[in-house]
């Protein structure tokens, strides 16, 4: 892999996604090539777990490498010799991963263990892909022997910049199938700059909730700057989801499996299940997007936000919490798309989040530190007036917290200015009458 030729200093990578058609016979052969891809990752699994039970360690990648010369050297037929390490590189890496895991006390680490029965192809940058003599095609290789498949070049536009990027910088690809959409696609690595990293004094707290996915506080000379990112649409495409998918179930239920009436239905769920699921993360990009811009426009170095791991863990039905969360509230908390988005503000802002302790944050006044029970999405403290956005409460309180070590008053001189933008995805179901809007918070 020849990744670091291809990007500058200040640069990183990111993904580039590429919807593509294949003809009929391509399109059989990427299949057969994704089931032969899952094919090895079982075959050099169990090889690794055969290779436990007689030793100690683990095997080099030189020796899982010779079993499968030796056993089944048919199974790298049809595959690029690259495609073939790259599945043997993950499948270290997840024992390697597994190992460090165990090693720093998680005991519920465990090895790699599942089969799989689809894998995508990943193709290297300059062997497992080229560009064709012409220069109007791009050419993913199968192994010797084989033909290749062969696709019209693309044109990568840096979405910042609007830059074109040449196909002479980008890195490795990966053909995926949706199996929701039933659609092929290119996974394309390429350079793009570095986000600009922002004064580690200046801190900008999130506070994430199921209402606002995030809202974010930062402190200047005279204010507190909150942006609150509300996630109506992103809601009404859930339970638009939901709505549909249960009742499609329910008809399904009733169908026999595989019947011309069955197939109909499941297909029509897929499609469902590929709209909401494309609005969804579309959703997670705007909110995760409007937060890093708002943090580059303060010169933001640090994000925090309050640590509510394990939430969804407690929401299972144990005794003490079952009457307090209601069958919908627990939906809604499993649904909850926290993870991802942060893993995508981690991406846009190239910045490792910080989290810690939330409680009370939404509910102590950043003025008086009194405790309130806020109904609804204000937040009205009955000891001293204080008014404001409940999420910018908990944002606030975080804010102070991870620059002091505990809740302390906020400087009352300066002012709380709240901006709302919203996360609107392409896809939006039609809604009813919206429920619990606070007129002119926007919440
Ligand atoms: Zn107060």
């Amino acid at each position: 892999m020849k990744r670091s030729a291809r990007t500058k200093d200040g640069e990183t990578w990111r993904v580039a996604i590429v919807p593509i058609r294949l003809s009929g016979a391509d399109y059989r052969r990427a299949h057969e090539a994704c089931h032969k891809a899952a094919s090895l990752w079982n075959f050099f699994l169990a090889s690794i777990q055969e290779y436990w039970k007689e030793n100690e360690t683990d095997p080099t990648e030189k020796e899982m490498r010779h079993f499968l010369y030796e056993q089944r050297p048919d199974l790298r037929d049809g595959l690029h010799a690259h495609t073939v390490q790259l599945i043997l590189g993950d499948l270290m890496d997840a024992v390697s991963t597994y190992r460090s895991n165990r090693d720093s006390g998680d005991k519920n680490a465990r090895a790699p263990h599942r089969e799989k029965n689809y894998r995508p192809l990943e193709f290297t940058a300059g062997f497992g892909w080229r560009v064709t003599p012409d220069g109007r095609r791009i050419a993913l290789s199968f192994g010797k022997g084989h033909k290749r498949i062969a696709l019209p070049l693309p044109e990568i536009a840096d979405p910042k910049t609007g830059e074109i990027l040449p196909s002479e910088r980008w890195g490795s690809m990966q053909l995926c199938w949706d199996r929701n959409a039933r659609k092929w696609s290119l996974h394309i690595s390429v350079p793009t700059p570095k986000p600009p990293q922002g004064n580690p004094d200046i801190i900008a707290a999130i506070d994430e909730g199921i209402i606002n996915p995030m809202t974010v506080a930062i402190e200047t000379e005279d204010s507190y700057d909150v942006l609150v990112v509300n996630g109506r649409h992103a809601r009404a495409v859930k339970h638009y989801r939901n709505t549909r998918i249960a009742t499609l179930q329910e008809k399904l239920s009733r169908c026999v499996k595989g019947s011309k009436r069955w197939r109909k239905l499941n297909a029509k769920r897929k499609r469902i299940e590929a709209m909401t699921d494309s609005a969804l993360h579309n959703a997670n990009h705007q909110t995760t997007r409007k937060v890093a811009d708002f943090m580059q426009a303060h010169d933001a170095g640090r994000i925090v936000t309050g640590d509510v791991r394990g939430i969804e863990k407690s929401t299972r039905k144990d005794e003490a919490k079952r009457v307090r969360n209601t069958k919908n509230q627990r939906r809604r908390l499993s649904q909850w798309s926290r993870g991802r988005q942060e893993t995508l503000l981690e991406h846009k802002t190239g910045m490792a989040i910080e989290h810690i302790d939330e409680s009370w944050s939404s509910k102590t006044c950043p003025a008086c530190q009194t405790r309130n029970h806020p109904n609804g999405r204000g937040y009205h403290c009955h000891n001293c007036g204080f008014t404001c956005n409940r999420d910018a409460v908990g944002a606030i309180n975080i804010l102070i917290r991870a620059k002091n070590g505990s809740y302390q008053p906020m400087d009352t001189n300066k002012t709380v200015h709240v901006k709302y933008l919203r996360a609107t995805p392409i896809f939006q179901p039609k809604t009813g009458v919206e429920h619990g809007v606070i007129p002119g918070t926007g919440a």
